[in-house]
């Protein structure tokens, strides 16, 4: 963790921060961009807003659990409750800006990849990955309830390690 206690400071002189534009998010200046995207979702960028942003955004796409991003905030020292990161982590999947995946039904991911795709989920690790085609379809949807359209589906394709 030696770098921990710098990582609330903004780099102004980092070379990707000339980049501009929602493209370069997630190679460009994670403090610039994250102030840019909450601002645009209609967020208004708090420090704490700011810094849990700054970990979720800043490291390319990722899934993570609300006590993960708990336990980087504690290890980057940004001062916020469990609370707090559940309540933002949410604020910003009702900003669109985070995608919740649910595994169980008891554990929920937040994902920074909003795009429309699926996962494989790890059983040993409890980790999610992104199934890289976007193209995958379900052969036979069932039929829906009349008055209803499908908003959206996700799916898990569980995974355990062979024996
Ligand atoms: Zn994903």
């Amino acid at each position: 963790m030696s770098d921990s206690a710098s990582i609330l400071k903004p780099k102004p002189v980092d070379s990707r921060c000339s980049q501009t534009g929602r493209q370069a998010l997630l190679t460009g200046c994670p403090w610039h961009d994250v102030n840019e995207m909450l601002q645009a979702a209609g967020v208004r960028p708090t420090r704490q807003r700011m810094a849990l942003g700054w970990l979720l955004f800043g490291k390319g796409a990722r899934h993570l659990t609300a006590e993960m991003l708990y336990e980087e905030a504690t290890l980057a020292k940004v001062p916020v409750s469990l609370a707090t990161v559940y309540n933002t982590l949410n604020q910003l999947t009702d900003a669109r800006l985070l995608r919740q995946v649910s595994v169980d039904g008891t554990k929920t991911y937040f994902d920074t990849n909003v795009s429309a795709h699926h996962h494989f989920y790890l059983e040993h690790n409890h980790e999610l990955v992104d199934i890289p085609d976007p193209h995958l379809v379900l052969k036979k949807i069932p039929d829906l309830p009349e008055g209803y359209e499908i908003s959206r589906i996700d799916m898990v394709v569980r995974l355990r390690k062979k024996t």
